[in-house]
């Protein structure tokens, strides 16, 4: 079965103790709104992710109160702490220029996340305006690569209201990215 997985991640370095604690406060919040509960039966397999929907999973949903929609089959959420890269997998499309919008080189772009990932973010140069900016900002949309933490990462589980995107994002601090794969 195709999955797909919404993470918004936070690209804004932090010290891992500090994201380690944002992505407690994260869950904390997520479980006393009780749109998660904690997944008491792991299995690699049938149940991979630390969270579960719990009772009010479905006020995150675009369109809430919509219980029976494509979306029931959300399988659950995981609190990244680690800092590590976020891609759209099969969703991944080439970059673009945030300031002028022209398409940027993909080989390049994935290099400079290769770099990004081994580093710090780098920025990447637009050949039609000359403008440089840093990796996060190339992006198109939510199909860009994303390297950071903590991430929250929603698994079969959208599309996910954007006043909610928006209080992750809050929640996280400084710069986030959101990224929707298809695995
Ligand atoms: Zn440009």
């Amino acid at each position: 079965m195709a999955e797909h997985r919404c993470t918004i991640v936070r690209i804004d370095p932090v010290p891992p103790a500090t994201a380690a604690a944002l992505g407690t406060a994260l869950a904390g919040w997520l479980q006393d709104a009780r749109i998660v509960v904690v997944n008491r039966a792991v299995d690699p397999v049938w149940e991979p992710c630390a969270f579960r929907p719990g009772p009010r999973w479905w006020t995150t949903f675009a369109q809430a109160g919509d219980r029976f929609g494509p979306e029931v089959s959300a399988t659950g959420m995981d609190v990244l702490v680690d800092r590590e890269a976020h891609t759209p997998s099969r969703n991944l499309v080439p970059p673009r220029c945030p300031g002028c919008g022209s398409a940027g080189d993909e080989d390049e772009y994935v290099d400079h996340a290769g770099r990004w990932v081994a580093a710090t973010e780098p920025a990447m140069t637009c050949a039609s305006c000359g403008r440089a900016a840093p990796l996060g900002e190339w992006a198109d949309g939510r199909f860009g690569i994303a390297v950071g933490a903590p991430a929250v990462r929603f698994s079969n589980w959208w599309p996910l209201a954007d006043d909610f995107v928006t209080e992750v994002r809050s929640r996280l601090g400084g710069r986030t990215s959101v990224v929707e794969a298809k695995i």
